[in-house]
């Protein structure tokens, strides 16, 4: 195991000081899968007040004392060591009332999530396992510790954590943990929206993010309401051969992991059974649905108490991604300027998402997209004036031809539309001429 020297001289401290200390959890499970662990997790039998004596003399930041955490600046890196624990009962589903320390791993173990996660290694002890957690990891299986209703009652948000850890480490979850997460799906009511989406974002970005998608609509559905109607919804539509969810499933599927792409994605129709018309063909339009989306999606993104930064990207790609681009510079400079090149990519790459989720023939359209992509990026390359404040006059030049009114704006306006699409050139003389002009047209 590539345990860094930092977390190894931590471990031999406690063990000096007559302690067991081990690393555990997530740490272990990747370095037995051959990954680099991002960060390492320390448990052991000392005592809060016990370990932050051995660490007099380190930077110790009392974390979780509560909880029996503190953190340990090793190499300027924060290492977390927390006391083995016993977790009482969660009245609430979410924490537990109170936590009791104990000398014992196997009982610290027994409080963790999933097998694969109740592993303990340390350098001096080798490997515990109590749970058999290796073999699970070897044969690519979560597997809850004890009874999963239980563990599943005590904290709903290890529900969306197995149903994360399936899509991120691409394991199968052993049919009595799939069925209770399927039966106690209700219980993810009682989680914060902020840990639900956290736990939704590393999911949707996992490689195995479509499968588990479409293994537990109804856990999905539990967490965003607004899922449930186009779970099993028939499209009738000539452009489309999946149901909506599986529609919505696979467009995610086909963006880079990237979570407001993939949130977007998720969420780009999800207007279309409040805004169904038929034609007297039978056949059914949505006319209104990118817009409708995109208030159900900004509905859903509040209640997870969403960055606003985060909300109004996915928001937008919703919004304009039933807009049908055209391949031209006058188009691409025009949504440039709305969009900014970043949203604009995004918007382009939600198409190309979309049509990759639709039936065969709308594949074709996909290099036309590709193309504008590449477009935009020479076009953005060459930094050209897309706003008002890079125009060549501003609002101080105006006020040599007209008093501070409304028609300053209108102007700038214009004259911004002529510098995008290429009518106009961003030259000071000629800006100024041109808005002498329109001043006197008005
Ligand atoms: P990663 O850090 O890659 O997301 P992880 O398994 O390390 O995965 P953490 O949230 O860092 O997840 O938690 C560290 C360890 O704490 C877990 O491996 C597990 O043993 C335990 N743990 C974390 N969350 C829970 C929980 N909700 N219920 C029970 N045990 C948990
Ligand atoms: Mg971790």
């Amino acid at each position: 195991m590539n345990i860094p020297n930092s977390v190894t001289s931590i471990l031999r401290s406690l063990e000096a000081a007559g302690y067991e200390a081990y690393i555990v959890g997530g740490c272990v499970r990747d370095s037995l899968m051959g990954h680099q662990p991002h960060d390492f997790d320390i448990t052991t039998s000392a005592l809060p007040e016990e370990t932050m004596s051995v660490f007099s003399d380190m930077q110790v930041i009392p974390t979780g004392l509560k909880h029996g955490t503190v953190t340990v600046l090793a190499d300027g890196e924060p290492v977390e060591i927390t006391t083995y624990r016993v977790d009482g009962d969660y009245a609430d589903g979410r924490h537990p009332d109170e936590v009791h320390f104990t000398r014992s791993l196997a009982e610290d173990v027994a409080r963790r999530d999933f097998t694969m996660n109740g592993i303990a290694y340390s350098p001096m002890r080798g490997l515990t396992d109590h749970c058999g957690g290796a073999e699970d990891i070897r044969r690519g299986i979560i597997r809850c510790i004890g009874e999963p209703d239980k563990r599943f009652g005590e904290d709903a948000l290890r529900i969306l954590r197995a149903l994360r850890f399936s899509s991120v480490l691409g394991f199968d979850i052993e049919e009595k943990t799939a069925d209770s997460i399927r039966r106690n799906r209700g219980l993810l009511s009682q989680v914060s929206g902020e840990r639900i989406l956290v736990e939704l974002q590393k999911l949707l970005c996992g490689r195995n993010a479509a499968m588990v998608l479409l293994a537990y609509p109804e856990v999905f559905a539990e967490v965003i309401p607004e899922l449930a109607p186009c779970i099993g919804y028939e499209q009738n539509s000539r452009y489309h051969c999946l149901t909506l969810y599986e529609h919505l499933v696979r467009a995610a599927e086909n963006t880079p992991p990237d979570e407001g792409l993939r949130l977007a994605m998720l969420l780009h129709d999800i207007g279309k059974p409040l805004t169904r018309s038929e034609d007297d063909s039978g056949e059914s339009h949505y006319y209104t649905h990118a817009e409708k989306s995109a208030e159900l999606a900004e509905q859903a993104l509040d209640r997870f108490h969403c960055s606003n930064a985060l909300k109004a990207r996915v928001c937008e790609i919703i919004r304009y991604h039933g807009i049908v681009p055209e391949d031209t510079d006058k188009f691409i400079r025009r949504r440039l300027s709305k969009h900014g090149a970043g949203t604009f990519r995004d918007i382009m790459l939600a198409h190309i998402a979309d049509d990759s989720a639709k039936i065969a023939s709308a594949k074709e359209r996909i290099p036309v997209w590709r193309a504008i992509i590449r477009r935009a990026e020479e076009i953005a390359a060459d930094q050209p004036c897309l706003s008002v404040k890079e125009l060549a006059i501003n609002g101080k030049d105006l006020l040599k031809l007209i008093k501070p009114s409304p028609l300053m704006g209108e102007v700038l306006d214009h004259l911004l539309n002529g510098v995008i699409d290429g009518r106009f050139n961003n030259d000071h003389d000629e800006l100024m001429r041109l808005a002498e002009e329109y001043i006197r047209s008005k």
